[in-house]
């Protein structure tokens, strides 16, 4: 109750010197005293100092969250009392939504449209989770002779959520808010790039009066607090959002306690442009999907097949039009694309580059880190288009992860399909056709979570988001996802007024 207070007297500015910890409703420093920087990619400069979370530090999330969801009081609200707070989650957010901006767009180098739509989605996804939580229910099933059966759905308990830096907030939002609608409680560990609007949701969380212990916000590296969340016996629950490599070895150390697991992964996904499409709606929605958040997307499409017939066309369209894209100031409303995450992610998306000029592809436009003026102590990358390309390549196999599309001719349906499901990945995919019978043919045989349809679009609260083959598996932002936070319980009762003797006895 009195750290609730605290935080509302304080009614600190999110922009500071220094970040706490958030631990049982309280902001604290870490254990060991240690902290790290935190950087604008788009200048290269220090932002803020934040504590950094150690072993002990998680060591003690887990038992604040563990008391939280075996002693508190959480669980046990009535549902509307839930829904309550977190709609009132939603509306502080709402309140402070220009600073919750200002303070994304400063970690993480996005535009400021991209940060503006990413807060309004997390502020909405509360809402959603407001909403649905209150009709999420068990069941009464049929069953012979004098017996009766119902379920319960129960939180699932305390989890550990772990998350990447290319959508710091938007990510807490789709892990917490089902988490904590469904009565868990829940220990984040935002990524070291991008740890500071998780930490301020964790205390919009306290100041709505989500209880202590329910949210705690430990930010550390990986290899020493995420995985120690993954492997202590205490925690139920992983929801992992990043790599494919360290998701896979998420789920070997989680299967040690058995706990349930939700991994949302990487991906390379396919974006096929029939003959028969709007082609200016399909360049500029094939320019939105690859170089939306400057390419840092999990479902960015990354692989642009298009339709023999119009492959020069719209090759010319498209490249024209990644050169008008405009980058530089993030803040600037006319702004595209933002800053890279960091100078090691400017390499990794360089080695690429230089992998398909050796393997004998074309660099269309782009292909080497940008000089922007003002900015030149950030971390920038042209947006780049590689074509005459084939499946043999790094360039087209593997997640990139930044603004960087590689560009393929197919002839026909059949093989429009067979390119776009060979890969080991299975996210996203999006299709341009004006014949809808096409559409849905495809979209009935592409392995992919998520299908688009003359659509650049691929989340809104209440759709399902989530991958096939190694891209993951779980689904979040969606109803469905709160069955990924509770287990069912089965009740079977008897109600016959003769004693029942099974042994005969
Ligand atoms: P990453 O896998 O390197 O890190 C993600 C998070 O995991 C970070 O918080 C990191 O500290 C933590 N981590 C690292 N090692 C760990 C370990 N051994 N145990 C526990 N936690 C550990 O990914 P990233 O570079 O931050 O993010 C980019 C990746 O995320 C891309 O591959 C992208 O496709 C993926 N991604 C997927 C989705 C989706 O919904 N499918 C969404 C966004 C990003
Ligand atoms: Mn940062």
């Amino acid at each position: 109750m009195s750290t609730v207070q605290e935080i509302k007297v304080e009614k600190l500015s999110m922009k500071r010197e220094f970040y706490h910890l958030i631990i049982n409703g309280e902001k604290v420093e870490s254990t060991s005293g240690a902290t790290f920087k935190t950087y604008n990619p788009a200048t290269g400069e220090v932002i803020a100092e934040v504590s950094k979370a150690t072993k002990e530090d998680a060591e003690k999330a887990i038992q604040a969250a563990r008391n939280a969801f075996d002693h508190g009081k959480w669980r046990k609200y009535p549902i509307n009392k839930r829904s309550r707070i977190l709609n009132k989650i939603a509306s502080i957010m709402q309140a402070r939504f220009n600073e919750l901006v200002e303070l994304e767009i400063l970690d993480t180098g996005k535009s400021l449209h991209a940060a503006q739509g990413q807060v309004m989605q997390a502020i909405e996804d509360f809402e959603f989770y407001a909403g649905a939580i209150v009709g999420h229910r068990g069941s009464v099933n049929p069953v012979p002779g004098q017996f009766q059966n119902y379920t319960e759905k129960e939180p699932v308990g305390v989890c550990a959520q772990i998350i990447p830096w290319n959508y710091p907030l938007m990510m807490a939002a789709w892990k917490i808010a089902p988490a904590i609608a469904a009565g868990c409680s829940v220990i984040v560990k935002p990524a070291t790039l991008t740890p500071l609007t998780a930490i301020i949701l964790g205390e919009i969380c306290l100041e709505a009066g989500v209880p202590e212990g329910v949210v705690n916000i430990v930010p550390g590296s990986g290899s020493e607090v995420g995985n120690y969340l993954v492997e202590h016996e205490q925690v139920d629950k992983v929801a992992f959002t990043g790599s494919t490599p360290i998701g896979k070895n998420i789920m070997a150390r989680a299967s040690q306690t058995l706990k349930r697991v939700t991994l949302e992964l990487g991906g390379k996904s396919p974006n096929i442009v029939f003959e028969d499409a709007d082609l200016d709606a399909a360049v500029d929605g094939s320019l939105f999907g690859i170089f939306y958040n400057t390419g840092q997307s999990c479902e960015a499409r990354s692989r642009l097949y298009v339709h023999e017939d119009i492959y020069e066309e719209f090759v010319n369209k498209f490249v024209e039009k990644t050169k008008k894209l405009k980058l530089g100031n993030p803040f600037d409303k006319e702004t595209h694309v933002g800053a890279i995450i960091d100078q090691n992610q400017v390499d990794v998306i360089d080695n690429y580059v230089k992998s398909a000029i050796e393997d004998g592809a074309d660099i269309l436009v782009g292909g080497k880190p940008a000089k922007i003026e003002g900015f030149e102590q950030g971390f920038w990358y042209e947006p780049t288009v590689i074509a005459n390309v084939n499946h043999d390549m790094k360039v087209v196999n593997e997640e990139i992860f930044g603004p960087v599309v590689v560009i393929m001719k197919f002839k026909d349906e059949k093989e429009a399909i067979k390119l776009a499901n060979d890969t080991e990945f299975g996210l996203g995919s999006a299709v341009w056709t004006k014949d809808g019978a096409r559409a849905t043919r495809i979209a009935n045989q592409i392995q992919a979570g998520i299908v688009m349809v003359n659509c650049p679009f691929s989340a809104f609260p209440g759709t399902p988001f989530g991958g096939y083959k190694q891209s993951g598996f779980g689904r979040e932002l969606c109803i469905e996802t709160l069955d990924l936070y509770t287990e069912t319980k089965s009740i079977i009762s008897y109600y016959g007024s003769r004693p029942l003797n099974p042994f005969g006895l």
